[in-house]
């Protein structure tokens, strides 16, 4: 291969010309690659690409050195923009909608240079830029004998789930985990990331949420204390380690390639991973041709559901929590027009009394709201009640500060947009939701929320209800869901 020099960079020359991008895919195909058993490599070099899909200016080594580990099949490279016969492709984020691509005069390549604004964010990927791969061998990661370290007991559910997970991971397969609010299900992963790891496998647990990444890191790492754990997510200080675990986002997965033996999602139907295809084609990068896929969710949606029922997906569902109570259903109780009241500032008489009732006993609640219009001024109006009285929505700066209130007590009745649907964990709440009938309340978004309700052990049970000015499909389904599972899991002996 010859290079051309193009301003400050060397450009390897099929990446450059006109003919690369048939070249490149033919080098794709060939991957991976025969390597030169007597080069001397980086081991430096080898533990910041393994797995790793790298612009090449992100490499922190002297192109001579890159090149070299090249030439003698260590790495590949790969042109970051296709150009294909009905236009521009991102190789990284996989885009291909033409209006998510411009260009500019580039001073590297000295033409005009393509580039993708879809992941522009990760780093500016044009014709002129090369990804980075390494095709050598994989890094050796100590792994003890017994890496898991966990004295907890699974339930029968999580049993059941935990086995099939292994039989998975041993396989290459794909699995969904379809897990009640409150199953455990991070738990329920123990096992068969044990199993990866004690055949040499990569394992990664990846979510659409930072929050998710945040929270799960401890409880990983103390599982596995002598296994080293790296936690990716906007900001994290892990960026350049690899590890036998790695916990992401997704997003982050765009940085990966062909990198994990078994991948895990977390909430993969939470957003923005269910509604953006560059997400899931990040995973798909990410993971290698061979390798596990497990999906975890509550509340998978309707198309998933129908390949379950087809026995085209492989399911194993967990209907009951692991405390072995059953999940609390629904009420739907009428309010009344209660926009109308609300241009009032009134809110109706029936939530008003449960507001009050809380307060005079003393038991916190979630109030969930459609919108954030009304949220402020239902907040307003119950502040007049009681000035602790909070809330929150997804663009509040203080949104992590009023959780952390309400956990300790400070605030009695939270209310919120459907920003808290998921994660937060607080024991002994109840929940209620006004103006239910609104479609920003899906059947998933319904079943997430009712989820925050008799998590814990010592208060396994708790009130949700639905106050509506009509009921809708949605409502209907999220409370056949709820019951479905607890006879399901009533079946399996899973419940008391
Ligand atoms: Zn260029
Ligand atoms: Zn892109």
């Amino acid at each position: 291969m010859r290079f051309l020099l193009k301003n400050e960079m060397l450009i390897p020359e099929a990446l450059s010309d006109k003919s690369g991008a048939k070249r490149i895919s033919e080098h794709k195909s060939s991957y991976p690659q025969s390597f030169n058993p007597i080069f001397k490599y980086s081991s430096e070099l080898q533990r910041l690409l393994y797995g790793k899909q790298l612009l090449l200016e992100e490499i922190p080594f002297p192109f001579e050195d890159i090149h070299n580990h090249y030439l003698n099949g260590f790495l590949q490279y790969r042109k970051c923009i296709e150009k294909m016969k009905d236009g521009y492709f991102c190789v990284r984020c996989g885009n291909s909608d033409q209006k998510l691509f411009a260009s500019f005069s580039c001073a590297r390549c000295r033409q005009e240079c393509a580039y993708c604004r879809k992941c522009i964010n990760m780093g500016r990927m044009s014709q002129c830029t090369v990804l980075v791969s390494w095709t050598g061998p994989s890094p050796l990661s100590k792994i003890p004998e017994k890496p898991l370290v966990w004295d907890g007991t699974l339930s029968d559910g999580q049993k059941r789930a935990s086995t099939e997970l292994i039989n998975t991971v041993q396989e290459n397969d794909q699995l969904l985990i379809w897990a009640v609010c409150g199953a455990g299900k991070t738990e329920i992963l123990f096992e068969g990331i044990e199993n990866a790891l004690k055949s040499g496998k990569k394992v990664c647990i990846a979510t659409p949420r930072t929050d998710v990444v945040i929270e799960l890191a401890p409880r990983i790492k103390s599982a596995f204390p002598e296994v080293d754990v790296i936690a990716l997510y906007g900001g994290s200080e892990d960026r350049n380690k690899a590890a036998p675990i790695t916990l992401a986002t997704t997003h982050q997965l765009l940085r990966y390639y062909k990198a994990f033996d078994m991948i895990i999602i977390d909430e993969v139907d939470a957003f923005p991973y269910s509604v953006e295809p560059m997400l899931q084609y990040a995973v798909n990068q990410a993971k290698k041709d061979i390798s596990s896929t497990i999906c975890l969710t509550a509340t998978p949606n309707q198309a998933w559901k129908n390949e379950i029922a087809n026995g085209k997906r492989k399911a194993v569902t967990i209907p009951a929590r692991y405390h072995r109570h059953p999940l609390p259903v629904p009420e739907f109780v009428w309010c009344g027009n209660w926009e109308k009241m609300m241009k009032k500032k009134r809110l109706p008489r029936n939530v008003l009394a449960w507001i009050k009732e809380h307060l005079n006993v003393g038991k916190q609640a979630f109030l969930f709201v459609p919108r954030i219009t009304y949220l402020e001024s239902i907040v307003d109006i119950l502040r007049t009640v009681d000035i602790r009285i909070a809330g929150v929505h997804a663009e509040d700066s203080d949104r992590k500060d009023k959780v952390a209130r309400f956990r300790s007590g400070e605030i009695p009745i939270l209310v919120t947009t459907t920003i808290l649907e998921r994660g937060v964990t607080v024991p002994n709440i109840d929940v209620a939701v006004i103006g239910t009938e609104d479609k920003i309340f899906t059947e998933s978004a319904l079943v997430q929320i009712s989820g925050r309700v008799g998590r814990s052990a010592q208060y396994p049970n708790g009130e949700i209800l639905f106050f509506h000015y009509g009921r809708t499909k949605e409502m209907i389904k999220a409370k056949q869901h709820i019951e479905n599972m607890n006879n399901e899991a009533l079946q399996n002996g899973f419940i008391n």
